[in-house]
């Protein structure tokens, strides 16, 4: 019997893992300037808080989610996107009761059912803000430049950032007719999914991947925007004008959803095809009273990290992610060996990064060792320099080997 990893999952493995923690935190860096906490939800919620959070015409909830039936015949679905169960444990424990507003992120796995390719797996990882208690366009403004500083601070170059407003209810409902009277026309040409989203829910054709290219001609939401809403839109740009953030506006760019409103983003990279969208969101004012709490406005984004690490790739930006060796020791004899044991766990104890031989191997084969662990010194102690208490401290990087008093070693190695 020969096991498999489940198909669209992975592996990370050490060397790969280094540079996901470097980009995470990366992500835990920013959001403590940023003055957003972490919050952590479970990796499954009841599927309804999906399907209404999520929206029931999105490809989410029609054909992506993981749901089961648990023993208590519950049925279950292991998250398919961060936002819906952070708006289910704001809601929960009241943390609107509190007098500033929520600034949250989070970062974990999601689970979607797809096809697997280059950045599109089933279990894939993303890093999400969201902000509850205010309408006020600086923070669509805050959530977009974090997001956008993220990917600078990684070092992804040529990436945009797209912003739209879709209005309020009332707006969408009379921009709806204006899609609408633009599809009817070309109904029999577009996809199945197309076609019973124009009776459900029009915005979400703009969404359809398959037939993008169709609708350059589209209405624009903006032109149906109201005052309130052009208003906000306007100030959300002045202040990422003010910041010096570029962006484009993309009037199709819709989350065709009744309880989002006003600002849509996303961010999007150049040169990995179709697959670009590293990341999206939205102001969502509706949500939370869906979701069953008070009438309190939402705002957040989810990125994609997989496709943030495709990108390096692309780009070969090489992160300084592995940290070096402090100290390899090398024990010659038998009471230097057990004297090595004692010093290693000392050291350990202090603080650094320490490492030796297990294998009984000779003193040319356990240098590659050092080598191979990049570390910044091998210290070598032979039955001799025991007796004296001291040991040799050779410097990997140049070479260069001295005796030292065992009891100076730590004072030696630094930190
Ligand atoms: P796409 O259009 O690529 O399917 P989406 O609209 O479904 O993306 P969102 O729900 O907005 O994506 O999720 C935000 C981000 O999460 C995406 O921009 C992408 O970076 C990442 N993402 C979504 N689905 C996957 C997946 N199956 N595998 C890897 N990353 C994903
Ligand atoms: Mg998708």
């Amino acid at each position: 019997m020969r096991f498999e990893k489940p198909t669209g999952t992975q592996d990370f493995l050490p060397g790969t893992v280094e540079k996901w923690q470097f980009v995470e935190d990366k992500a835990r860096d920013l959001c403590r300037r940023f003055n957003y906490r972490e919050i952590r939800t479970p990796m499954f919620e009841q599927t309804e808080l999906f399907e209404r959070g999520v929206g029931e015409t999105t490809d989410i909830v029609e054909k992506e989610m993981y749901t089961f039936i648990d023993k208590g015949e519950r049925s279950m679905t292991l998250r398919p996107e961060g936002t819906a169960g952070v708006v289910r444990a704001y809601v929960q424990n009241k943390l609107y009761g509190e007098p500033d507003i929520t600034k949250l992120y989070y970062m974990g796995p999601m689970f979607r059912y797809e096809r697997p390719q280059a950045g599109r797996y089933r279990q894939f990882h993303q890093f999400g803000v969201e902000v509850f208690g205010t309408a006020d366009p600086s923070i669509d403004a805050e959530v977009i430049t974090l997001g956008y500083l993220f990917t600078k601070e990684l070092g992804l170059s040529g990436v945009k950032v797209e912003i739209n407003s879709v209005g309020t209810p009332a707006v969408r409902a009379a921009y709806r007719d204006r899609l609408l009277a633009f599809l009817m026309p070309m109904k029999d040409s577009l996809c199945s999914d197309c076609q019973s989203r124009m009776e459900r829910n029009p915005l979400r054709v703009l969404d359809c991947k398959k037939d993008q290219d169709k609708f350059g001609g589209a209405p624009s939401i903006l032109d149906s925007l109201d005052e309130e809403c052009s208003t906000h839109f306007e100030k959300v740009k002045a202040y990422l004008d003010a910041m010096e953030v570029e962006y484009e506006v993309n009037p199709r760019l819709v989350r065709g959803l009744d309880y989002y409103t006003h600002t849509a983003f996303e961010f999007k990279a150049q040169g990995i095809g179709a697959i670009d969208t590293v990341g999206g969101g939205g102001r969502f004012n509706g949500l939370v009273g869906e979701i069953g709490g008070p009438d309190q406005p939402g705002i957040g984004f989810g990125i994609g990290m997989e496709r943030i690490m495709l990108i390096l790739e692309h780009q070969n930006i090489e992160l300084n992610a592995v940290k070096p060796l402090d100290v390899y020791l090398v024990g010659l004899g038998e009471a230097a060996d057990r004297e090595i044991t004692k010093i290693l766990f000392k050291l350990r104890s202090e603080g650094f990064s320490a490492e030796r031989d297990y294998l009984g191997r000779k003193m040319k084969a356990q240098m590659k060792s050092a080598d191979r662990l990049q570390a910044r010194y091998t210290a070598i102690l032979g039955d001799d320099e025991l007796a004296r208490g001291e040991i040799a401290l050779k410097s990997m990087e140049t070479g260069e080997q001295r005796t030292v008093r065992l009891d100076d070693l730590a004072k030696e190695l630094g930190l």
